[in-house]
């Protein structure tokens, strides 16, 4: 099992329900499994379980938590029955996210899917620049998280921009949009955040905050064009120790390239080049700071 199995099991969960009300009311997905909710006073930082009970699924969430991370916690459960991946709960604490597995991952993705059904998602963040402002106004929309709602934003972006997960100092996970994608670029895992980024400096300061900047777009993507910049936009959790995110293009700054599966250039922006193995970018180069 990978992501796209994850997504495509998700969406053909999806099909034939009535979203229209999803924001508010979860109730088609549990009818769909005929599965029913339970609402207990779990301990500090357990967040759900899923279970068979004479042959209804019960899925328990804390009644302690927020209302959105509560559908959060549905969703994901949801993921464990339909994906059929036994949950690993028990014996992984929720804030041990360095020790996650891969099925805990797979039932966010899952989860996701599920919370911000991808045309209403596209509906509603069509025409919207990457910034904090638009993040939040998905995340008021479809009640999700900033990390599960600015990665789905940077996933199904019209735009190039990615999305980071740090943890611990380490950078685990990017999720590209298909644009930053076709132009090949790409972030090195498992390796220390790059100490120039704004996340670096965010995490460094040891506050839970936001914080916003230009960093040179050769910061954070691998054999990247110097001189240009990137947005990044870092929100960073002192007590859990997770660091993300947002990284953008300006349009103007954005390199006109696409390249195939083997990382081969096949168009830019003057027409197709004669391919020297050698990225071509466009000639002009100018900073913000
Ligand atoms: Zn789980």
């Amino acid at each position: 099992m990978d992501e796209q199995d994850v997504v495509r099991q998700a969406h053909s969960f999806l099909n034939g329900l009535d979203l229209s009300n999803i924001r508010d009311d979860l109730g088609p997905y549990l009818a769909k499994v005929a599965a029913r909710v339970r609402k207990e006073n779990l301990l500090p930082r357990e967040s759900g379980t899923v279970a068979e009970i004479k042959g209804k699924t019960v899925i328990t969430v804390n009644e302690n938590e927020s209302d959105e991370r509560q559908r959060f916690t549905i969703c994901h459960e949801l993921g464990h029955k339909i994906l059929g991946l036994p949950s690993s709960h028990q014996h992984v604490p929720q804030w041990g996210y360095a020790k996650r597995d891969s099925n805990e991952v797979f039932c966010d993705i899952f989860a996701a899917e599920l919370l911000m059904p991808h045309e209403q998602f596209k509906q509603a963040a069509r025409h919207l620049e990457p910034s904090l402002r638009t993040i939040e106004t998905l995340m008021d929309a479809f009640k999700t998280s900033f990390p599960a709602t600015a990665s789905r934003f940077a996933r199904l972006a019209d735009s190039p921009c990615v999305f980071v997960t740090m943890e611990s100092g380490w950078v685990k996970y990017a999720a590209f949009s298909t644009p930053l994608r076709a132009m090949g670029a790409k972030i090195t895992f498992k390796s220390p955040i790059p100490t120039e980024s704004i996340a670096a400096q965010l995490r460094a300061s040891g506050s839970s905050d936001y914080r916003e900047g230009y960093v040179a777009q050769d910061v954070w993507l691998e054999n990247w064009q110097s001189g240009l910049e990137l947005n990044e936009l870092s929100r960073h959790h002192a007590s859990s120790d997770i660091t993300l995110s947002l990284l953008w293009f300006d349009p103007e700054d954005a390199p006109k390239i696409e390249v195939d599966r083997y990382g081969r250039v096949v168009a830019e922006d003057d027409g197709l080049q004669e391919l020297t193995g050698e990225l071509p970018w466009p000639g002009s180069s100018k900073r913000k700071r």
